[in-house]
């Protein structure tokens, strides 16, 4: 290579690559997230390194980053890792990069849930972000993690293992009626897909092409399959006064604690997220 690299030019050239595919702030987060995962440099290192000589093999890489992003590969799939919770986990297109909602979703549970031994199931664990997360911040509990996806649940494994927690971990697709499941729980949450076919039009290409689309979509004449099906199960198996918690569509919040209603549950809140947005449904099995 003729031209001597620097960290300073290693960081025009990305900006200089992607500025016709994203708003130049997501741009530099990408050059922090990059840099420190390829380097380990903190935000003020990466100031202070500036004029270091970038060697062939970073440069290398970088490409490599560059053009994955150009395809909207997500940052988190091209490293494979990402954080919830000041937790680490791996990640590959299997299962949904875990969003920052959720991460809400977790706090009010381990909140409301402090002092008791509590037997947890997180139902479409995928990554098993919510399930770890809570196992690790609910020490006196112990959490179940199914998923309908196998090849999420070498992942969920791979990540309990990382993060040192020790979770069960089995097959369940919920919308099968035939399941066979014999446990009862104190708690029962669940992220499950909720976002409708006619929504997917305002989603952005890095969600479209890369995260798992049975993990995501519902058929627009049937926004509620899930909860359905969550709901059914949780009057089997949770234990009286047992807690169900759900991230849910913003748009059907109100619709899914009606059908909460209906059924056998009380103390129903419904919850916004940072954004104010309805995404959290909390209620005890009466
Ligand atoms: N909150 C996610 C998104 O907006 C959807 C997660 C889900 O379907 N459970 O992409």
């Amino acid at each position: 290579m003729g031209t001597k690299y620097t960290i300073k030019k290693i960081i025009s050239l990305i900006k200089s690559e992607l500025k016709s595919y994203y708003p130049i702030k997501e741009i530099d987060s990408f050059i922090f997230i990059i840099l420190n995962h390829l380097l380990g440099y903190s935000r003020a290192q990466i100031h202070l390194k500036l004029e270091k000589a970038a060697d062939e093999n970073l440069i290398e890489q970088i490409n490599f980053y560059i053009n994955e992003l150009k395809n909207y590969k997500p940052i988190q799939y091209i490293m494979g890792k990402t954080e919830f919770y000041d937790l680490l986990f791996q990640v590959n297109s299997g299962v949904l990069i875990p969003r920052p909602e959720t991460e809400e979703l977790v706090e009010l549970i381990i909140k409301e849930n402090q002092n008791h031994f509590n037997k947890i199931l997180d139902i479409g664990t995928g990554s098993g972000c919510i399930a770890i997360a809570l196992a690790k911040n609910l020490p006196k509990s112990y959490v179940y993690a199914v998923d309908n996806a196998t090849d999420a649940l070498a992942l969920t494994r791979q990540n309990s293992k990382l993060n040192h927690v020790d979770i069960h971990i089995s097959h369940l697709d919920i919308l099968d009626h035939n399941h066979y499941f014999n446990e009862s729980f104190d708690i029962i949450v669940s992220n499950p897909p909720y976002v409708t076919e006619k929504e997917k039009e305002l989603m952005q290409p890095n969600v479209l092409n890369f995260e798992p689309q049975n993990a995501l979509f519902v058929p627009d004449n049937n926004p509620l399959l899930y909860y359905r099906a969550i709901i059914d199960f949780s009057l089997k198996h949770l234990n009286k006064d047992g807690r169900l918690y759900l991230e849910v569509n913003e748009n059907f919040g109100i619709e899914t604690a009606m059908l909460l209603e209906e059924k056998n549950f009380h103390d129903i809140q419904l919850k916004k997220d940072i954004n104010d947005k309805y995404r959290m449904l909390r209620c005890i099995l009466k």
